[in-house]
């Protein structure tokens, strides 16, 4: 194991920010940090980079202990979202300081610079001063200021958050190739190990090998992208990757597992009840993932509802439905194919919910008002 967090524990102000924290990183892994905004992502980075103190709790590297190691001696390079980059320098001048702190002679530096400006995309912009770069630009000068060292950790907190959407959306889909390949460049095969922070759940699937949900100081759960797409473990999780049809029932059968819920009883999984701690209450939250409604009923977990909204999104398209008691219905928000060709808004409706697309949570705070009021940003 690379990098080792254990028990991490922080409070400001005796407000706990970080309520023991605990967690790996592989040699050569991403882990992004994702959460809300406050729930403690970047202290944890200031935590691992040595620049706040912790109150409780260990950090190894290598095996070595590294809780009480000053920042400068950790070998740890950092990215941030405001480039902190010398405006009056030039591009190269930039991407070399760290290299002349370290005392490498001009050759060694200059060989350097432009092998990972090539890295990032900047070939040829040695001589240009960082003001005349865009903000974009400007990030990827900091990105090779950071790995030109080859730091045996890369912190990268928020470093697309000042950019344009669509500039955002172009350097994720490059950023997790560049940290990749600097590995090889840079001396380390297994890859650039980094720890990454983002509130933006895209980013994070699209950077990641390794994802830690965290909420109010804890990690709600760990693991790649798809697996936490594919199993959120909470509301909480499953919201924060944008699944909102998030319903509260009772189990009424266990085999097959059918939950009594506002919208009427619906079939689960594979059709048998998993035993654990999920199931032990009768009462649970249901997650109905975006992709299992088919349009126009069917045998098992037929429901009927109004037609409220259809948005185009190319290949598919995501239909807001009113499920349940007329008077109070739930909102939900399904994806279906773009080919299915839908009747009028406000038309009454029925589908057929594929139960291999709705799963048990574990028990959370979720109601079907919370349902309502995220179904808004949500799927
Ligand atoms: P964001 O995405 O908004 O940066 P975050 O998840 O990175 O949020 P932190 O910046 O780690 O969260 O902050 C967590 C909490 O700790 C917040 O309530 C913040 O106000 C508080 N906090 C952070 N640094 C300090 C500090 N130096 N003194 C007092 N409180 C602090």
């Amino acid at each position: 194991m690379q990098l080792e967090l254990e028990n991490i524990w922080k409070s400001f102000d005796g407000q706990p920010v970080l309520r023991g924290i605990s967690l790996d990183v592989v040699g050569g892994e991403v882990l992004v940090l994702l959460g809300p905004s406050g729930c403690g992502k970047t202290t944890l980075l200031r935590i691992i980079a040595g620049l706040e103190a912790l109150d409780n709790g260990r950090i190894r590297y290598n095996d070595q202990d590294i809780t009480q190691l000053a920042p400068y001696k950790r070998n740890f390079g950092f990215v941030f979202q405001d480039y902190a980059l010398f405006p009056h320098k030039n591009v190269a001048q930039n991407v070399a300081f760290g290299l002349r702190m370290h005392h490498w002679d001009k050759p060694r530096i200059d060989q350097r610079v432009t092998e990972v400006l090539s890295l990032v995309g900047l070939a040829g912009y040695e001589s240009r001063p960082i003001y005349e770069l865009s903000g974009g630009e400007q990030q990827r000068v900091a990105l090779a200021r950071s790995l030109a060292p080859a730091p045996r950790l890369l912190l990268l907190d928020e470093p697309l958050g000042a950019l344009d959407r669509a500039l955002r959306e172009r350097l994720m889909l490059e950023l997790r190739g560049i940290l990749k390949q600097a590995g090889g460049l840079l001396g380390r095969p297994e890859g650039m190990t980094a720890v990454y922070v983002t509130h933006d759940q895209a980013e994070a699937f699209a950077i990641a090998d390794k994802v830690a949900v965290m909420r109010d100081g804890r990690v709600e759960q760990t693991g790649p992208p798809h697996s936490l797409y594919r199993q959120p473990r909470t509301p909480f999780v499953a919201r924060f990757l944008g699944m909102a049809n998030i319903l509260s029932g009772e189990i009424v059968s266990r085999s097959p597992c059918v939950v009594r819920t506002e919208i009427g009883d619906l079939q689960i999984g594979d059709g048998r009840l998993e035993s654990g701690p999920i199931t032990d209450s009768p009462s649970l939250n249901i997650l109905i993932r975006p992709e299992a409604a088919r349009f126009a009923g069917g045998e098992v977990n037929e429901v009927h509802g109004r037609l409220q909204d259809i948005s185009f999104r190319g290949r598919y398209q995501i239909i807001t439905v009113a499920l349940g008691d007329e008077t109070q219905p739930l909102t939900l928000k399904f994806e279906l194919e773009t080919a299915v060709s839908l009747p009028p808004i406000q038309s009454s409706i029925r589908l057929s919910l594929d139960p291999s697309a709705i799963q048990l949570l574990e028990s959370g705070e979720q109601s079907g008002e919370a349902v309502e009021r995220w179904g808004d940003t949500a799927v």
